[in-house]
C-alpha cells in the first residue's frame, strides 16, 4: 500500500465520514499488525512547508496509547491533543477550533480508554496538587453513570470504571458543542464530525 502524504489537495476531497473511515482503517491495520511503511524523511519534505491534516483526536495522555501508532497515520495526519482523562478546558477548545476552522480538519474523535488511571482517581475521589481540580472534570461523568444496589463504584469496579470513561467521552462531545459556537456550527453545516471513541488497552482495539 502506497503511503500518502496529506496535502491541500488531498485533505479537501476527505469528508468527515472518509477521515473517520481513514481513522478505522488505521486501527486495523495496527491490528493486523500491518502497519504501512511510511518514509518520514520524505514527509518532512512534504510538509515543511504547511500542513493538511484530516482528523483530531482528543485523548488520554496515557502512555499505552501512542495515537499516531494506533490510528497507523504519519507526519501531518492528525492533530492530537492529549490530557489526563480526556477532558475539556478553553485552551483545548481554541486548539480544537484551530484544527478545523484553520487548518481544514474534517473530523474531531474524543477518545477515552478502559483502564483509564485519571478515571479511576477521579471515582475514587483521589486529591493531589493540580491533580485535584483536573479531575474535577471527570465528576459529571460519574454521577451519570448508574450502577446496580451494592455494586461498588470506585476503581475497584472495573465496569463502572469503564463505563465513566465512556459516558465522559459522551459529555466531553456535548461540551465541545456547547461551549464552542465555531465548533457546533461546522458539526451543524456537516463541515466536520464530531465523533467518540473508546481504546482497549488490552487489545489495542478502537471502537467508534
Ligand atoms: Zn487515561
Amino acid at each position: 500500500m502506497k503511503t500518502l502524504t496529506q496535502t491541500e489537495r488531498t485533505q479537501a476531497k476527505i469528508t468527515p465520514e472518509k477521515a473517520i473511515e481513514l481513522l478505522k482503517n488505521g486501527n486495523k491495520r495496527f491490528l493486523e499488525n500491518k502497519l504501512l511503511h511510511r518514509d518520514y524523511h520524505q514527509q518532512l519534505d512534504v510538509t515543511a512547508d504547511a500542513q493538511y491534516p484530516f482528523a483530531a483526536v482528543l485523548s488520554c495522555i496515557d502512555s499505552r496509547i501512542p495515537v499516531e501508532v494506533v490510528f497507523d497515520q504519519g507526519i501531518g495526519d492528525m492533530f492530537s491533543v492529549r490530557i489526563a482523562g480526556n477532558i475539556l478546558n478553553d485552551d483545548i477548545l481554541g486548539s480544537l477550533e484551530f484544527a478545523c476552522k484553520l487548518s481544514g480538519t474534517k473530523a474531531i474523535v474524543v477518545m477515552g480508554h478502559t483502564s483509564c488511571g485519571a478515571v479511576k482517581g477521579a471515582c475514587d475521589d483521589a486529591k493531589l496538587g493540580n491533580l485535584t481540580q483536573m479531575l474535577d472534570k471527570i465528576k459529571p461523568a460519574i454521577e451519570q453513570t448508574a450502577t446496580e444496589d451494592g455494586e461498588a463504584r470506585n476503581s475497584g469496579n472495573i465496569e463502572f470504571v469503564n463505563n465513566v470513561a465512556s459516558k465522559n467521552v459522551e459529555l466531553t462531545i456535548e461540551n465541545i458543542k456547547s461551549q464552542s459556537t465555531v465548533l457546533k456550527e461546522m458539526a451543524d453545516n456537516g463541515e466536520i464530525a464530531i465523533v467518540g471513541a473508546m481504546y482497549d488497552v488490552k487489545t489495542g482495539l478502537i471502537t467508534f
